[in-house]
């Protein structure tokens, strides 16, 4: 069902005034997590003035260390609701729970699955089972066809509102935080009609090369870029070393449009 031989037209996904998959560029950005109100709309203000539609934010956070800022849940998707509606934005979040999904569509515009969760198949399925779109991060190494396989979980129980996020993959190389794999972007473009995002945040792992890869990105043919930002990244409770400050995310959207690629 996701794949370009069983539908020529691209799937276009409208949120409210966003169009993605349209050939126009979007991004979504916002904190790595919600951490208050004050936070989530100091971040979210940033973007109106940027022109910017799509709100990130977690509030189930997956940590690698269980001591680890765990989100602060369903109060977290309450948070950024009220943000956005002040604002008149759309938001994104992340369910790592399939009880969770029927919950959060109350409050989200898109559910995120993230990387660790790509093949949690029940969870894929409870995505599926709804009408909210679903923004599907690849898994931390896997391949291109079991990240189709994992959208095609969710288009198959009923909801073809999928949008595909390329988010760096595992190898050897240390230098970033995973290896941004762009040649996913134009081969997803060619194999299926869905939306093709890049997390530029957490591809690097590195503030200083999300520009270039951002713009490798929407030249290889991304719908949009996805980035991480925060109002005080050393005090943030989760990526603080990897998230942009509201100034640098100004420079970047202004640098990002000179060059002509984000249309
Ligand atoms: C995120 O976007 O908040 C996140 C945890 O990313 P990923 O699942 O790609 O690691
Ligand atoms: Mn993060």
């Amino acid at each position: 069902l996701v794949s370009r031989k069983r539908q020529s037209e691209n799937t276009v996904i409208q949120l409210g005034e966003a169009v993605i998959g349209d050939g126009s560029s979007s991004l979504i950005a916002g904190p790595c997590s919600v951490e208050s109100y004050e936070q989530v709309f100091e971040v979210a203000k940033a973007l109106k003035e940027q022109g910017i539609k799509l709100l990130r934010g977690g509030a189930f956070k997956p940590r690698t260390s269980p001591y680890d800022f765990q989100g602060l849940g369903e109060g977290g998707l309450e948070i950024l609701r009220k943000v956005a509606d002040q604002l008149d934005l759309k938001v994104i979040s992340e369910v790592v729970n399939p009880s969770d999904i029927e919950m959060a569509t109350q409050y989200v515009d898109v559910i995120q699955i993230g990387a660790r969760n790509m093949q949690n198949f029940e969870l894929l399925k409870a995505a599926g089972s709804v009408d909210t779109p679903v923004l599907l991060k690849r898994g931390l190494s896997a391949t291109i066809e079991e990240f189709l396989f994992a959208a095609e979980y969710i288009v198959s129980r009923g909801n073809s509102k999928v949008m595909l996020c390329e988010r760096g993959i595992r190898t050897y190389e240390k230098w970033t935080r995973n290896t941004l794999d762009i040649s996913a972007v134009p081969i997803l473009k060619n194999e299926s009609h869905l939306p093709v995002f890049v997390d530029v945040t957490h591809s690097t792992g590195r503030r200083d090369i999300l520009l270039p890869c951002a713009k490798a990105a929407l030249a290889a043919g991304a719908d949009g870029v996805m980035l991480e930002v925060h109002p005080n990244p050393s005090v943030a409770l989760s990526d603080a070393r990897q998230q942009i400050d509201i100034p640098s995310f100004d420079q970047f959207m202004k640098d990002l449009r000179s060059s002509g690629l984000y249309r």
